[in-house]
């Protein structure tokens, strides 16, 4: 096999474990959005599930309904609509949806009139992450809506929640402003006669980090897959973590070249001396960062290189020195680092990027393969 993404799900199962005693008195949402990270929704879902998931969560309708379609029954939540959206397909499907703003509560309600079905809404408020939710100044307008939709049977509003900016830096000033307007916005809607099931703002550094953020539920999306929020906060071993993905690829050539020679697109890589340059048959097409092209880990015949110039859509160059290789044997870009292998925080330092993004962006190209 060119490469592949061995997907280790008894390391996912074990993780979602150490993350449900993190948050003992919470439920726990495993969220499974964008591919599960790069792992493969469906499969993790299923081991997140076995784990004792009580939740799965996601940001597109697509990607619930597609969880739906694996046969998934749980509670599922969707929380990134815009208007249009698939409403009432996700309410006949049982699927927790979310509401911003008046916009959005409207339509739920107006999808849930046409089925003759409640909606399950969670509302969302912006506590001070400036990105989606419902500013505190217009909350008390989208609760009292909310509040009469509830009480003429459209919705039922089972969660009240918001999403952190900044929980990955500990002591972050906006960490405790936001849980400050939270509660305040919470209150206002249980003043107003609102009964949430789930209150919940933490992700995976707040779950792992601030026991006062996890409310009724802790939403983890990273460390599920064994990764560290942040280097700032440590290591995944540091949590009990197991990185989930080993991503290796087969040597396609391994070749003398003298010194001098200009290696890859541009020549940014020229040999300094007489060595061996191993090709690594992946590239910027199957997610490596074009951006790893001089910085990139990788362990090949038992020692850490860097990637030699530039990275290509299909492959990149690394220089062996002294060392010998045949063709065939395996390159490891990341995996747990057991074998002395970088990890994606590895990575993610390397090119100056976050862990999400390095395994998220692999691509489709390379099969995943569970064990
Ligand atoms: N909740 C929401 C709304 C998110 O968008 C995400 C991911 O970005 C998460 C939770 C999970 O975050 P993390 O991967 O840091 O656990």
């Amino acid at each position: 096999m060119r490469a592949r993404a061995v997907v280790d799900l008894a390391a996912l199962r074990a993780n979602v474990r150490a993350l449900r005693a993190a948050a003992p008195t919470a439920e726990l949402m495993t969220v499974v959005k964008s591919d599960a990270y790069g792992h493969g929704m469906v499969p993790c879902a299923r081991a997140a599930r076995a784990a004792g998931a009580d939740w799965l969560g996601v940001a597109t309708p697509e990607e619930a309904f597609a969880l739906r379609a694996a046969g998934d029954t749980g509670r599922l939540m969707c929380w990134l609509w815009t208007p249009g959206g698939p409403w009432r397909q996700a309410i006949e499907a049982d699927i927790d949806v979310s509401a911003s703003g008046l916009w959005a509560l409207r339509e739920v309600v107006a999808a849930a009139r046409a089925c003759g079905r409640t909606a399950r809404l969670h509302l969302k408020g912006d506590t001070g992450l400036g990105r989606n939710g419902c500013q505190p100044a217009d909350w008390p307008a989208l609760v009292a809506e909310a509040r009469a939709a509830e009480a003429e049977g459209a919705i039922r509003v089972t969660g009240v929640w918001s999403h952190f900016a900044c929980a990955d830096e500990p002591g972050h000033p906006s960490i405790a402003a936001q849980l400050s307007v939270f509660r305040e916005m919470i209150a206002h809607a249980e003043q107003a006669g609102l009964r949430p099931e789930v209150r919940h703002i933490a992700n995976s550094p707040a779950t792992l980090t601030l026991p006062e953020s996890h409310f009724d539920l802790v939403r983890t999306g990273i460390s599920t897959y064994g990764i560290c929020p942040s280097p700032e906060l440590g290591t995944s071993a540091d949590f009990g973590l197991r990185p989930v993905m080993t991503l290796s690829a087969a040597l396609a050539s391994v070749k003398r070249v003298p010194g001098g020679h200009g290696v890859s697109y541009g020549h940014r890589y020229v040999t300094p001396g007489e060595t061996t340059l191993a090709l690594v048959p992946v590239g910027y097409g199957d997610g490596i960062p074009r951006h790893a092209s001089g910085t990139g880990p990788v362990l090949v015949a038992g020692k850490w290189r860097t990637i030699a110039g530039t990275v290509a859509m299909d492959q990149f160059v690394v220089d062996l020195g002294g060392d010998t290789a045949a063709p065939g044997d395996e390159a490891v870009l990341f995996g747990p680092g057991d074998r002395g292998e970088p990890t994606v925080e590895d990575w993610a330092r390397a090119v100056g990027s976050i862990s999400y993004e390095i395994v998220t962006r692999i691509s489709a190209r390379i099969p995943r393969v569970y064990v």
